[in-house]
């Protein structure tokens, strides 16, 4: 309500000199506008609010603050939390013996992709020990925000109006398509045809990588549209749990593009928040199914997308 006066306040009166008590309120609407922007969870079954507040990284206090929670030990399953923002702080850190980029970027809640844009990083294999990294924490690191900035705006708005069949999924699997080229079109084509799957395209979403498909170009499948199971793994049950994600290349042979990664990081934090899912629940084809496939292959590194999904 106060937002929206000042805003008439300031549209009629352009010409006018603000006054300093104009200037008061809308600084004090900045600030409003700042300190509330914050996300929502969903309290899930098994869930207490400290589990809940080391999730986030804020205290259990700021929680029940932002809530207006008069008892804390009741949280009813299902119950929207507004979970505080924590403020922004940038540091610099200097590179240790034994570091990586994944590491300090865990352990100072940030993501190596941030790291690396932030510090102009070419050659992210090679940081020196010595070597002074800005690290910025908080609220630059938020999930919503990499969200918005990994993917195009179109696939955010194509993915947003799916509604997702609350509580069926309750993890991601990654694969690859182990052919150095191809496209979502060429595997819908295999697997209905070749593997006689009726839903056509096995994997609920496939990224190209510029052979066959746009380098980090986000496929949404059928099966996805329609929250119907996957035909990704030989288990039924777990295709009717695990979301499918396939990378085109063959990562036993050569690396995933950092587009690829990219788009990989954007779909995994959008579907983790949709199915309220954290990133112990993304995994690849191989961990699922142990002794069974190399699938997405040894150049395919699993720690290095969870650390940019921390
Ligand atoms: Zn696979």
């Amino acid at each position: 309500m106060h937002l929206r006066g000042i805003q008439h306040e300031i549209n009629g009166h352009m010409r006018q000199i603000l006054s300093l008590r104009q200037i008061f309120w809308i600084g004090l609407a900045l600030f409003l506008q700042c300190a509330l922007e914050a996300k929502v969870h969903v309290v899930q079954k098994g869930e207490n609010l400290s589990l809940i507040a080391a999730k986030y990284h804020v205290s259990r206090t700021a929680i029940i603050k932002a809530n207006n929670l008069t008892n804390p030990n009741l949280l009813r399953v299902g119950k929207r939390l507004t979970i505080p923002e924590k403020g922004t702080s940038q540091i610099t850190y200097v590179v240790k013996k034994g570091d990586s980029l994944g590491l300090i970027a865990q352990r100072h809640r940030t993501t190596t992709s941030a790291l690396i844009a932030l510090n102009n990083i070419k050659d992210p294999s090679l940081i020196k020990v010595g070597q002074k990294l800005k690290i910025q924490t908080g609220k630059a690191t938020s999930g919503k925000n990499r969200e918005t900035l990994l993917l195009s705006s179109s696939v955010r708005s194509a993915l947003n109006k799916i509604s997702v069949k609350g509580g069926k999924w309750k993890g991601i699997v990654i694969h690859h398509s182990a052919t150095t080229v191809g496209s979502a079109k060429a595997l819908d084509n295999f697997h209905r045809n070749q593997r006689r799957m009726q839903n056509g395209l096995a994997y609920h979403f496939v990224i190209g990588n510029g052979k066959g498909m746009g380098d980090g170009e986000v496929h949404i499948g059928n099966r996805w549209k329609k929250q119907l199971d996957g035909g990704h793994l030989k288990k039924e049950e777990w295709n009717k749990i695990y979301i499918g994600i396939c990378l085109i290349g063959n990562f036993q042979e050569q690396r995933p593009s950092s587009k690829q990664m990219n788009a990989l990081e954007g779909l995994s934090r959008h579907l983790m928040r949709r199915c309220g899912l954290s990133s112990s629940k993304v995994t690849t084809h191989r961990i699922q199914h142990k002794n069974h496939t190399v699938c997405p292959g040894k150049n395919f590194s699993i720690s290095t997308l969870k650390s940019r999904l921390n």
